[in-house]
């Protein structure tokens, strides 16, 4: 490993990936550090994506895509079904990833542009020189080195903490990390083309069971719940195995996963000297639905992209960097996380007979566009009263 990049990207992920993909193609030196010893392993997530996010970046490839997702359903406490299909009007669902294949994709691209990609490589202490940034000491199989670096990119993560070492506050409130547990399931009967989400306080109280397929007979399953509300008995493990015990009893789980997935809003600011801080470690994840692969991509590649104009200027001081903070905020994806985030505040606080109340009133819509905005729209089209209610969203 050189001792010194233009751009060194602690964390193999997609945002990071994206990260070391982009600075590369802009001609920058860069370097990808990733701990754990392969990337894309283990898969902490359900896989899930929106098609026009992922063909922003990539073109689908059968190698790495384990469904295409033509239908959503959610399921009301009552059993009240919304349905999206994806034939309507341009409406679309998107697809299943296989994330262990897709992550090594995007870090190949990375790697094919130029960049160095190391795993079993962790960042252990940043390099501070007069308050400014200036890399990190890393650990690669039991040996430490300094790698130097005009911009360091964050792309740690959930459990980030290479900003907080920085000096940046990046605490996730208990009742805003939400405590997650998936099965990989196979040998049961599912709608290969269906991503499902179960909603409750008896299912998954202020969070979402999923059952996201992954194949003709195999499906992700898993749940989301606060951390705060992990109690004896009633941890997100006791109720993902309620659920399976009574839709798929006979399923055979071949994985099992444990993961954290942060529904705060983001970090107050995401630059500072040397410093950028993108994906799940910038907590730019959609608060209600917890999907954070195509925020993580799509700032590894702003920040990249503001990364190489600052070095290009000779300049990688926070004022320098603030655009990239400045741009993603102002985009749709800064907007769309800002305004689910108030309407996640509004639904966790729904009793079920409210809930089954809402989604019966729009059950029988057939919706053109599968999105929060577009639920949030007909759900106050049909009750009229929420509009008060959520009167704080644009
Ligand atoms: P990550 O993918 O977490 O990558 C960070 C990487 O940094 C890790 O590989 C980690 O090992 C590495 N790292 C950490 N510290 C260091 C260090 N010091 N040195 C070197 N490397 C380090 N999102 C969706 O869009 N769709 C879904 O269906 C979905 N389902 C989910 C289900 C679960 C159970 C969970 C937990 C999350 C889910 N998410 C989903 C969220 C999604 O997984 C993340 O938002 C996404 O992976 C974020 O990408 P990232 O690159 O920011 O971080």
């Amino acid at each position: 490993m050189k001792s010194e990049y233009d751009v060194l990207v602690i964390g193999g992920g997609p945002g990071g990936a994206v990260a070391a993909w982009t600075a590369a193609r802009k001609g920058l030196s860069a370097c990808l550090i990733e701990k754990r010893p392969a990337i894309g392993a283990p898969v902490r997530c359900a896989e899930g994506i929106g098609k026009k996010l992922l063909t922003d970046f990539l073109e689908p490839d059968p190698r790495w895509i384990s469904a295409d997702i033509k239908r959503a359903r959610i399921v009301a406490p009552d059993g009240t079904q919304i349905q999206l299909k994806e034939d309507l009007a341009g409406a679309e669902v998107g697809y299943v990833l296989d994330r262990k294949f897709f992550d090594r994709e995007l870090v190949w691209k990375a790697s094919e542009a130029g960049a160095d990609v190391f795993v079993k490589t962790r960042a252990v202490e940043p390099i501070i020189e007069d308050g400014i940034l200036k890399g990190a000491v890393v650990e690669s199989c039991g040996r430490r080195q300094e790698v130097r670096a005009q911009v360091t990119i964050a792309a740690d993560g959930v459990e980030s903490k290479f900003a907080r070492w920085c000096g940046i506050e990046t605490a996730v409130p208990v009742q805003e990390l939400m405590s997650c547990v998936q099965y990989l399931v196979t040998d049961i009967d599912i709608d290969p083309a269906s991503n499902d989400f179960y909603l409750g306080n008896e299912v998954a109280p202020q969070g979402y069971l999923w059952v996201f397929a992954k194949g003709e007979r195999s499906a992700n399953v898993g749940i989301g719940i606060p951390a705060s509300k992990n109690m004896p008995g009633n941890r997100a493990k006791d109720y993902l195995d309620r659920f399976m015990a009574e839709h798929f009893p006979d399923g055979k789980i071949i994985e099992c996963i444990f993961g954290g997935d942060p529904v705060c809003r983001p970090i107050d600011c995401t630059v500072s000297d040397g410093l950028m801080i993108i994906g799940d470690a910038a907590r730019v994840v959609d608060p209600i639905t917890g999907g954070g692969i195509g925020n993580a991509m799509i700032t590894g590649r702003l920040a990249a992209e503001v990364a190489a104009k600052a070095i290009a200027a000779g300049d990688t001081s926070k004022a320098a960097l603030m655009p990239y903070d400045v741009e993603w905020r102002a985009s749709k994806m800064g907007q769309n996380l800002e305004r689910n985030y108030k309407v996640k505040e509004f639904f966790i606080k729904l009793s079920d007979e409210k809930m089954n109340d809402l989604a019966d009133s729009i059950a029988n819509i057939d919706f053109a566009e599968f999105s929060v905005k577009a639920l949030v729209l007909e759900l106050i089209k049909r009750n009229p009263k929420m509009l008060f209610e959520l009167r704080e969203l644009k």
